[in-house]
């Protein structure tokens, strides 16, 4: 019977799915699984497009087309949770499972709390996740640095610290640190990402600490809820899917690349945060990189926390319609909004029109609130820093004490 906080190597026992997928085809085969037996009405996940760059999200109900997304995409930038709240009604009247990377499971929880997806209709699959690459990025990347035309690469992947590509008469792989010190590799965001092992999604899965004969072959999956418990019980009863206890020097590596990936993700964040300047000068910042704002709207409809019918940022009294830039009211409505619940990612960077970088002066200002309020967003279903002001109360104590101490964090 397996339970919650099991760790075990999982694998498929279908020969197709194991021969696409990245590890142990343990995430397809239990989509595959929880779609034949009906326990969802669709499987939402993401499938190879036209190359290697292209990563397209994609709705299944036929089981038996499930094969086509096996396997990872680490040029797949893409957030799928917005899209369950764009596209599939926030899951309100179907049934999902997903495979989730950290960020989507992130998102998903930003948008459950404020009533927008339901989770009780979704099964979260978490995949582990090292980064991802921009597709521009890793095509420049793979000219200047691999010296291999990007049209002939038939596969990517990041193993042991390095970017290796596979491509018609070869393979080769270069650390992600050295790509990265040359100013390519991860998004900046997923530099700065401190959510690697998905645990609030109902398994985690992954390769971190698979050792031995099963090193390549198995999925390691770690059962974080009851549903998910459920599922690869069922899966595994009905010999869809193999399993073994995860060998206890795998878990220790595990937990060791983890404490690694997360310290260097302190790393980044010094780093980005300290060129960002304080104060005054970090001000100065955003305003001179946001100047350039043509307001094509790419950051609010791609943000998870951004779902507003009647967006603030299109009231005229607010910002000024048909002015490009738009006055800097445009971006503090967003920061004013956003700060308290930015999960970091990055889509607002990666799809803005100027390429400002918009995740970063989110993130930057989204720690300096946690360090101030403790209060960490996508990881669980407590409320939001704005939610918890009532404004009557504030207003009637800002006006009976003079203070203009909004949150007032002192008393
Ligand atoms: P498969 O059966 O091959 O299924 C993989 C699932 O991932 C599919 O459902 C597919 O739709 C989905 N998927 C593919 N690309 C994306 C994407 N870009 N966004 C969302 N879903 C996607 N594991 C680690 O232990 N360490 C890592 O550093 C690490 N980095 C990863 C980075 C990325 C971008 C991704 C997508 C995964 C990463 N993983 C990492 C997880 C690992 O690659 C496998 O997904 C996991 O071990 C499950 O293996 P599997 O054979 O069971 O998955
Ligand atoms: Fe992965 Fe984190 Fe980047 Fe999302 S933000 S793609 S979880 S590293
Ligand atoms: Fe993601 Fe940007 Fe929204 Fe933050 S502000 S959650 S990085 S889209
Ligand atoms: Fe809503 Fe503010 Fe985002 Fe506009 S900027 S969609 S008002 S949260
Ligand atoms: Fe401006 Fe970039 Fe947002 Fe477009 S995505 S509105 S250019 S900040």
């Amino acid at each position: 019977m397996v339970k919650k906080g099991d760790m075990l190597y999982a694998w498929t026992s279908d020969a197709d799915i194991a021969a696409k997928a990245e590890c142990g085809g343990a995430v397809t085969s239990l989509l595959k699984f929880a779609l034949e037996k009906k326990m969802v009405d669709a499987v939402f996940a993401v499938k190879r497009g036209q190359d290697i760059y292209d990563a397209v999200p994609t709705l299944i109900t036929d089981p038996k087309e499930l094969d086509q997304t096996a396997g990872s995409l680490h040029c797949g930038t893409l957030l799928l949770s917005k899209l369950v709240k764009k596209y599939l009604n926030g899951a309100n009247n179907m049934k999902i499972a997903m495979p989730v990377k950290g960020c989507d499971m992130m998102g998903l929880y930003e948008l459950a709390k404020r009533q927008q997806v339901n989770l009780d209709n979704i099964i979260m699959i978490g995949v582990n996740c090292g980064g991802t690459v921009s597709p521009v990025t890793a095509r420049k990347m793979i000219a200047a640095k691999f010296e291999v035309d990007p049209d002939v690469v038939t596969k990517e992947e990041i193993d042991k610290g390095q970017f290796i590509i596979e491509y018609e008469g070869g393979h080769k792989g270069i650390s992600i640190d050295e790509l990265e010190d040359e100013g390519y590799g991860r998004r900046s965001n997923c530099r700065r990402c401190k959510l690697k092992i998905p645990r609030q999604a109902d398994l985690a899965c992954g390769n971190w600490g698979v050792i031995g004969d099963k090193a390549g072959k198995a999925t390691f999956v770690e059962v974080c809820s009851d549903k998910g418990a459920n599922l690869l019980d069922a899966a595994t009863k009905a010999g869809v899917i193999k399993t073994e206890a995860a060998n206890p020097k795998g878990i220790e590596i595990r937990k060791k690349v983890e404490g690694a990936m997360l310290k260097l993700g302190d790393k980044w964040r010094a780093r980005d945060f300290g060129e960002l300047g304080e104060g005054r000068a970090r001000l100065e910042k955003i305003v001179k990189e946001t100047s350039r704002c043509i307001k094509c709207y790419q950051c609010i409809e791609n943000c998870p926390i951004c779902y507003c019918v009647e967006c603030s940022t299109k009231k005229p009294y607010l910002v000024k319609p048909g002015e490009v830039p738009p006055n800097f009211m445009f971006h503090l409505i967003r920061f004013a909004h956003i700060a308290d619940s930015c999960i970091n990612c990055g889509q607002c960077q990666e799809l803005c029109a100027m390429d400002i970088p918009n995740a970063l002066f989110m993130h930057a200002q989204q720690t300096e609130l946690e360090k101030m309020f403790g209060h960490v967003p996508g990881v669980s279903m407590e409320l939001p820093l704005l939610a918890l002001v009532e404004e009557k109360e504030e207003r009637s104590r800002l006006s009976a004490t003079g203070s203009d101490q909004i949150f007032d964090i002192f008393k």
